[in-house]
């Protein structure tokens, strides 16, 4: 399936802001395979109604796993360990009327317009966002939904 990719020209590198750790109304949603990886950290996990089960928990700053601007599961874990959501951010997907996967950006990321995009990044942002939809990607698909 041919991803299209809509934000040709626009180009991004994180900047460690931490802005979308913290930034209200943005919350992280965790998929069953995340909720494994984070087994450690099962006191910052919260149940949830809707489509995903579970989320990170909160706090005035932002995600309760946010310390002085860092992840800590980055720092403690390492970066294969954070959860989907967080890897995928600021990628998005949406689905066009004839069912193409789009992959779009969120221009309110710190780090657009900032150095170069690898391609690298788009193909493994790719892989996890269809990780992170891992039982109903096709239904999706067919659904043209929009997902975070
Ligand atoms: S908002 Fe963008 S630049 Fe800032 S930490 Fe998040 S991904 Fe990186
Ligand atoms: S888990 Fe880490 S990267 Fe994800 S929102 Fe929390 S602090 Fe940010």
């Amino acid at each position: 399936m041919k991803w299209e990719i809509t934000f040709n020209g626009i180009t991004y590198r994180c900047i460690n802001c931490a802005y979308c750790c913290s930034c209200e109304g943005w919350r992280i949603y965790l998929n069953y395979f995340d909720v494994l990886k984070l087994k450690d950290y099962k006191d910052c996990i919260e149940r949830c109604e809707g489509e995903f089960k579970y989320r990170l928990k909160i706090n005035e700053r932002g995600c309760v796993l946010l310390n002085n601007n860092l992840c800590r599961v980055h720092l403690e874990k390492g970066y294969e360990f954070k959860p989907l959501m967080c890897k995928i951010f600021p990628f998005s997907s949406m689905v066009k009327w004839d069912g193409t996967p789009l992959l779009i950006i969120k221009h309110y990321c710190g780090g657009i317009c900032k150095g170069e995009t690898d391609k690298k990044v788009i193909k493994e942002v790719i892989k996890y966002i269809k990780e992170l939809y891992f039982d109903n990607f096709e239904e999706i698909i067919e659904n043209g939904m929009e997902h975070s």
